[in-house]
C-alpha cells in the first residue's frame, strides 16, 4: 500500500491544455474517487498516475517516491479499465494468473495466489471457463482478479462498471467497496456517476474542465458544497436554485424572482442587497407544513419517494417527499424551509456564501 501524491500536475495535449495544476492527496490505504463530467480529465489524471500518458508539469508521487519518469511495470500499481479486455483463448485461472506468468513468477506462487484471489471475488468454481462462458458480472470480476493477484501498492480504475446494467452496478459497486475494506488497498477509482462516488468512496474528489473543484467525505460534499457546480452535480435530483437578492432593509430575508420572500439563516458573509443563488435540495423542503404557496405542476412517485414539481412565484422548484400525499396538478401546495439546509452562493462567483 502506498500514499499518491499529486502536485501542481499539468497535461497538454499539443497547445491544449488540459489539466491546469491539480493537486490531491491520497492517502495510504484510502478510497478516493475522481468525479466530474465527461471531458473534465479525470481519465487524464489516472492515465499519468499509471504512467501511460506522460506529465506537463508537475509532479506525482507514490509512496515517497516521484514517479514522473518511472516505467509504468515500475509504479507497482494495478489498472481496470471499462473494457475488461480479457483474453478469449485463456480460461479465467490463465487470465488471472497472466500478469504473473509475464513476470516469471514460480508456478505455485502463481497458483496460489490465483486461487486466493478467485475465492475473495467468489471465482473459485469458474476458473476453468473460458470468458465467453461468463456474465458481465463475472467477466467484471476476473478483471478485477487479474488486478488483485498483482498485491499491488494502488488500484486504479476507470469506470470500470459502465458496461453493467444497473442492477448488477449497484451489486458490484457493494463488492468493490467491501473488497477495499477487506485488502486495504489504495484505490483511485474514476467514474462520472455522483452516485457510484458517494456510495463508494473515503473522499471524492469533484473535477470540471480540468480543475478540481472540491475535495472532501461524501457527506462534506452534500452538506457544505463549496460552489454551485458541485451543489448541482451531488445529490438526485439535483439542488433547486433560485436566483435573487438579499433584502437590502427590514428582515434578512432573500427575494426571490416574482418577489416571493425566503426565509435566510444567520446572515453568514451575505451581504444586504447583494445577488444570491438560493440553494435547497428537494429532499429538505418542507411541504404542507406551513410556509409558502407553490402551484404544482408535475407529480413523478417513484415508490420510495415521490417527486413533487410546482411554481414558486416564477420559479421552478422540485421537492422530494417519503410520505405519500394527495396532490394533483393545479393544487397549492405550501413550501416549508428549514434554516439549518439552506444554502447561499455568491451569483458572480458561484462560491459558498
Ligand atoms: P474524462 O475521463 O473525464 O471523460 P479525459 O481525461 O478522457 O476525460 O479527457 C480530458 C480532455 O482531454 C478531453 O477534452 C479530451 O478530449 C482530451 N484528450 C484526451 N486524450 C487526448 C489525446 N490523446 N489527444 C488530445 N486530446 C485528448
Ligand atoms: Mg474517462
Amino acid at each position: 500500500m502506498a500514499s499518491v501524491t499529486i502536485t501542481n500536475v499539468r497535461k497538454s495535449y499539443g497547445h491544449f491544455e488540459v489539466l491546469h495544476g491539480v493537486d490531491v492527496d491520497i492517502r495510504d490505504g484510502e478510497f478516493v474517487i475522481l468525479v466530474g463530467p465527461s471531458g473534465c480529465g479525470k481519465s487524464t489524471l489516472l492515465r499519468m498516475i499509471a504512467g501511460l500518458e506522460e506529465i506537463s508539469g508537475g509532479d506525482i508521487a507514490i509512496g515517497s517516491k516521484v514517479v514522473n519518469d518511472v516505467a509504468p511495470k515500475e509504479r507497482d500499481i494495478a489498472m481496470v479499465f471499462q473494457s475488461y479486455a480479457l483474453y478469449p483463448h485463456m480460461t479465467v485461472e490463465a487470465n488471472m494468473g497472466f500478469s504473473l506468468r509475464l513476470a516469471q513468477a514460480p508456478k505455485d506462487e502463481t497458483k496460489r495466489r490465483v486461487r486466493e484471489a478467485a475465492q475473495i471475488l467468489g471465482l473459485d468454481h469458474l476458473l476453468d471457463r473460458y470468458p465467453r462462458n461468463l456474465s458481465g458480472g463475472q467477466r467484471q470480476r476476473v478483471a478485477m482478479g487479474r488486478a488483485i493477484v498483482r498485491q499491488p501498492q494502488v488500484f486504479l480504475f476507470d469506470e470500470p462498471l459502465s458496461n453493467l446494467d444497473a442492477k448488477l452496478r449497484v451489486q458490484m459497486r457493494a463488492e468493490i467497496k467491501q473488497l477495499h475494506q477487506r485488502l486495504k488497498t489504495t484505490v483511485v477509482y474514476v467514474t462520472h456517476d455522483q452516485i457510484e462516488a458517494m456510495t463508494m468512496a473515503d473522499r471524492i474528489v469533484v473535477m470540471r474542465e480540468g480543475y478540481v473543484e472540491q475535495i472532501g467525505s461524501p457527506l462534506d460534499l452534500y452538506d457544505r458544497p463549496a460552489n454551485l457546480f458541485v451543489a448541482g452535480f451531488i445529490g438526485s435530483p439535483g439542488m433547486n436554485f433560485i436566483p435573487g437578492t438579499v433584502s437590502e432593509s427590514g428582515p434578512f430575508d432573500f427575494i426571490a424572482a416574482g418577489g416571493v420572500r425566503l426565509p435566510l439563516p444567520e446572515p453568514g458573509s451575505a451581504k444586504r442587497g447583494q445577488e444570491a443563488i438560493y440553494g435547497i435540495r428537494p429532499e429538505h423542503l418542507l411541504i404542507n407544513q406551513g410556509g409558502i404557496d407553490a402551484t404544482v405542476s408535475l407529480i413523478e412517485p417513484t415508490g420510495a419517494e415521490t417527486q413533487i414539481t410546482a411554481l414558486l412565484g416564477p420559479t421552478q422548484i422540485v421537492a422530494s417527499v417519503r410520505d405519500r400525499i394527495d396532490v394533483r396538478p393545479g393544487d397549492t401546495i405550501s413550501v416549508g424551509f428549514d434554516f439549518g439546509t439552506i444554502h447561499i452562493f455568491d451569483a458572480q462567483t458561484e462560491c459558498r456564501l
